[in-house]
């Protein structure tokens, strides 16, 4: 049981040094030039949510025409590149 453990651990261990590794390749958020894709519709809040492929950030645009807005529920399924960078409101960086 001991011994299950300690391999666990170590597997862990490695795990997130590889991730933290890895994320050392990805684009500073704040000196990212972001290029956003639409990729699903907060329907609560009406905003069309938006990820960042280079740095992997989050992003909504809070204020879509009606037009926009019907384009963007195909969007989960298809996610388009959005180019209105001046529109979009910065969220969170994505976790790892
Ligand atoms: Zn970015």
């Amino acid at each position: 049981m001991r011994v299950k453990y300690f391999w666990e651990d170590i597997g862990d261990k490695i795990a997130i040094f590889v991730l933290r590794v890895l994320s050392r390749f990805r684009e500073d958020p704040n000196a990212c030039d972001h290029e956003w894709e639409v990729y699903s519709t907060a329907l609560n809040q009406g905003w069309l949510e938006l990820t960042c492929h280079k740095c992997m950030s989050n992003g909504a645009v809070e204020d879509p025409t009606k037009e926009e807005w019907e384009k963007a529920f195909d969007a989960s399924s298809s996610p388009y590149r959005w180019y209105e960078n001046e529109r979009v409101t910065l969220g969170q960086r994505i976790k790892i």
